[in-house]
């Protein structure tokens, strides 16, 4: 945002370190709500356009206190990113690849103005967040630090511009299972009347922007029992995605008798997730490439309604950092409810339950994959 060259970049070894008195002790695992507990300690970077990243500082969790002109409360430069840490059984703190969320969070960045950073040096700012709270990381298969990182723009006064001001901030909440007791499968409706993302849009940028405008068709959906939305989009009603996960189908070839694992091409609609792209790369490794196709190509509400009914859907399930994997089982379009089958007596079907396993073996330290996971 600026062509000055002296500007200082983000710097973790200037990290100001200001130690909460007392520490918090953890909660049991039982009491472990999403998002409404956060560790001791924050972290806050500050940014000038005039001079450029300020020295970090990690301090006592607690209010930010801005003026009320500020621009993030009136034009929305706002971007987030959704990451976690992970206890191993032998107490080995990882973060399940966050090059990946910082890589997205710079592209959100760039997208509204606010300044973008070495993605290096936030990971190790992370790091001494975390390492400075680390009595109160969990352990526990399904267990983990959710990680919060933030940019705001802070520049004061009114008019659309771009900020000269803006501050990093990362918060984290050791979270719980998303799902208590296993898996839970899901109902969502096919939703049509709105639209969370277009071509030529943001909805590949994980921008706050983004997110407020999809509760209401939530709550509609929820008003006839349906948990979450499947986003579609365009004539053809092309799946998308679904409320804040992108989302996978298993199809089987009506003359081929192949399986096929099939999720959104990244087209700049689709919110380039993190879990998608290790599924991804997960099912091309380890699925027998004479039984399975794994393809990023566009599907249709009609195409998922047209091989459920012959019985060649197999399984559908949305893949986040928060849920990992949570699978579907109805699907309701136009007043009908599609069925998605299950494994007798589960809440999954076959490849979803070892899509997730995959995933937890990589994230709780039992299987090492590239380099995944990040020592703290
Ligand atoms: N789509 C949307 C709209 C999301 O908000 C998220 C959560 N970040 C995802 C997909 C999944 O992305 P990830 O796997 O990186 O959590």
């Amino acid at each position: 945002t600026s062509s000055t060259t002296n500007l200082k970049p983000l710097d973790s070894s200037k990290v100001k370190i200001f130690p909460k008195e007392v520490k918090s002790t953890p909660l049991p695992n039982e009491k472990l709500v999403f998002g409404q507990t956060f560790t001791d300690h924050m972290l806050c970077i500050e940014y000038d356009a005039a001079k450029g990243w300020a020295d970090p500082v990690i301090k006592p969790y607690g209010p930010l206190s801005l003026d009320p002109s500020t621009c993030v409360f009136h034009y929305a430069f706002e971007l987030f990113e959704g990451m976690k840490a992970y206890r191993s059984p032998d107490n080995k703190i990882t973060m399940f690849r966050p090059d990946k969320n910082m890589e997205r969070m710079n592209k959100s960045a760039d997208r509204i103005c606010l300044p973008t950073f070495d993605n290096e040096e936030l990971i190790k700012l992370i790091g001494k967040l975390i390492e400075q709270d680390k009595h109160l990381v969990p352990q526990g298969q399904g267990y983990s630090l959710y990680i919060r990182p933030t940019m705001i723009g802070t520049s004061e006064g009114l008019g659309v511009h771009t900020p000269d001001k803006a501050m990093i901030f990362v918060i984290c909440s050791p979270v719980g299972p998303y799902y208590k007791t296993g898996f839970k499968a899901v109902r969502l409706e096919a939703t049509d009347y709105a639209c969370r993302a277009w071509p030529g849009g943001v909805g590949d940028k994980k921008l706050g922007a983004n997110y407020a405008p999809c509760i209401k068709p939530q709550l509609e959906a929820a008003s006839r029992g349906y948990q979450q939305n499947l986003w579609l989009f365009g004539p053809n009603k092309n799946i998308t995605e679904v409320g804040t996960m992108n989302v996978f189908f298993a199809f089987k070839n009506e003359e081929t008798g192949k399986k096929e694992l099939v999720t959104a091409p990244l087209d700049g609609t689709i919110l380039e997730g993190v879990t998608r792209d290790s599924i991804l790369q997960l099912a091309r490794e380890k699925l027998d490439p004479k039984e399975w196709d794994v393809n990023e190509r566009y599907t249709s509400i009609y195409e998922v309604e047209e091989k459920a009914s012959k019985g060649l859907l197999l399984e559908a399930f949305g893949a986040g950092t928060a849920a990992v994997v949570s699978p579907i089982k109805e699907i309701g379009w136009k007043g009908n409810d599609i069925s998605v089958p299950l494994l007798p007596g589960e809440q999954s079907g076959p490849l979803s339950k070892s899509i997730a396993k995959w995933i937890a073996d990589i994230q709780y330290g039992k299987v090492q994959k590239d380099n995944w996971s990040k020592v703290v």
